[in-house]
């Protein structure tokens, strides 16, 4: 069978909803396409397994200055008061024991000037990676590159200090109480996805664009594609009309980083009064954990893991994860609480078929492609993501924002 619209959308994540709420706005047909048995992509919430939602993936508003979700939270009800994050000025573990005060004031002497120096950093000089920007001579500089590595999902050395640089810093950051995924989906108020519709492949040229689903196929005069720069350059997608040669060369630029949330409840508060809210934990650049304890008020425990250390993590069973984050807690605690588990779940973004990873970093001289990325296939295919974001990337309100820019730009032209 053969469905005729006039905007097909591809992917049903924070750009792919904010595309299709969008169209629905400007009164243009369409249909949404998801791989997935559900809507989210990268801001899903998973509802059953602590029996509150719990997001998988995107979790905290970060408030730049021009992020319009937070307001859309705020006017929807939803709870964002919470501003708990692990950054760089929460207390350490250094191996069995906290860092002294000695140790924590020379290590935030140096997080403060290496993060100055990145943040600093002019665009328009020739580009380094956030490594050699930071200054890696520094005893404390491992431990920062675990913490930005858990951030970023990618190590410091292959990180571009331009793109860096032209990311809009959060000034605040925001929990959404009742799930970034719930978030997403009341305000995009999109109901008619056709979920478990993976797009095989796509065929484009001057007259339309031909989507195969295996038994169907979507005649569309314009698409909007928001898979994963990582789903984009892999073979998951048959290009039967070749992908423009700049955007592929702009998709070798844009790897994805690994990032991985590791959460444990307890069968009760077990958190006492002398754990803090957020600590991280490093032992080595192979086992380090950041951690937030009593995560949304609940008597739940989440540790963070990126690049290298996620990607191993995923190649083995949870039990491997649950340990490392129970080994931290136990010297954060001061007591072991392995016994009072009651659940955990840990995420494998990097395996994940739809997304091939977490988000994307601009390797170091790259950080051209996320412009390359916005310019269309044949003025009919259009891309849109959180890569495809100059300043707002890797977030979710970035990736909307971009599905919204899109969505007018393929509307201008059928
Ligand atoms: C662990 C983790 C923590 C994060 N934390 C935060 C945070 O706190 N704050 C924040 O702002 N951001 C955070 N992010 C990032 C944020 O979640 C993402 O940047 C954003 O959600 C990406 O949205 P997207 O629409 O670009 O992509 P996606 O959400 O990946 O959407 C693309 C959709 O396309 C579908 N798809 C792919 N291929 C096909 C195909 N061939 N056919 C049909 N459908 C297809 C996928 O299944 C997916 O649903 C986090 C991400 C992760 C993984």
């Amino acid at each position: 069978m053969t469905i005729n619209t006039e905007i097909a959308v591809v992917g049903a994540g924070a750009a792919g909803l904010a595309a299709a709420r969008e169209l629905r706005l400007l009164g243009v047909p369409h249909i949404v396409l998801e791989a997935k048995p559900v809507i989210g992509g990268r801001t899903v919430c998973d509802e059953a397994t602590f029996g509150f939602p719990y997001d998988l993936g995107g979790f905290w508003i970060s408030n730049d200055g021009d992020n319009f979700l937070l307001e859309a939270a705020r006017n929807l009800g939803f709870d964002t008061s919470d501003q708990t994050f692990p950054g760089p000025e929460m207390p350490m573990l250094l191996g069995e024991r906290w860092e002294t005060q000695d140790e924590n004031s020379a290590r935030l002497a140096f997080n403060d000037a290496a993060m100055t120096a990145i943040g600093s950093f002019d665009p328009s000089a020739p580009d380094r990676s956030i490594a050699e920007v930071a200054g890696t001579t520094s005893s404390w500089f491992p431990i920062l590159a675990s913490w930005i590595a858990m951030l970023n999902g990618l190590p410091m050395e292959r990180t571009s200090a331009v793109d860096q640089a032209n990311l809009l810093h959060g000034e605040t950051v925001h929990q959404v109480r009742e799930g970034m995924g719930r978030l997403m989906q009341a305000w995009a108020d999109v109901s008619d996805v056709m979920v478990n519709t993976p797009v095989r492949a796509l065929d484009w040229n001057d007259r339309g664009i031909e989507l195969d689903l295996g038994h169907d196929v979507v005649a569309a005069k314009a698409v909007i594609l928001t898979a994963s720069v990582g789903v984009l350059a892999s073979d998951t997608i048959h290009y039967a009309s070749p992908m423009p040669s700049r955007t592929r060369e702009a998709l070798a630029c844009l790897p994805m980083g690994v990032v991985n949330r590791i959460a444990i409840q307890f069968d009760d508060d077990v958190f006492g009064e002398t754990c803090p809210p957020t600590f991280g934990r490093f032992v080595s650049e192979d086992d380090h954990i950041y951690i937030m304890t009593r995560l949304v008020g609940e008597n739940v425990a989440l540790g963070y893991v990126g690049n290298k250390l996620a990607l191993n993590l995923e190649q083995q069973s949870d039990d491997v994860a649950v340990e490392l984050l129970c080994d931290a807690l136990a010297l954060g605690i001061g007591a072991d609480v392995r016994d009072r588990v009651i659940a955990s779940l840990c995420t494998r973004w990097g395996s994940d078929p739809w997304t091939l990873g977490s988000y994307a970093a601009a390797e170091t001289g790259g950080a051209w492609a996320r412009a390359a990325l916005q310019e269309p296939w044949g003025n009919r295919l259009f891309l849109a993501g959180e890569a495809t974001s100059l300043t707002q990337f890797s977030l979710v309100h970035g990736a909307a924002s971009e599905g919204m820019r899109v969505a007018r730009a393929a509307s201008s032209v059928l």
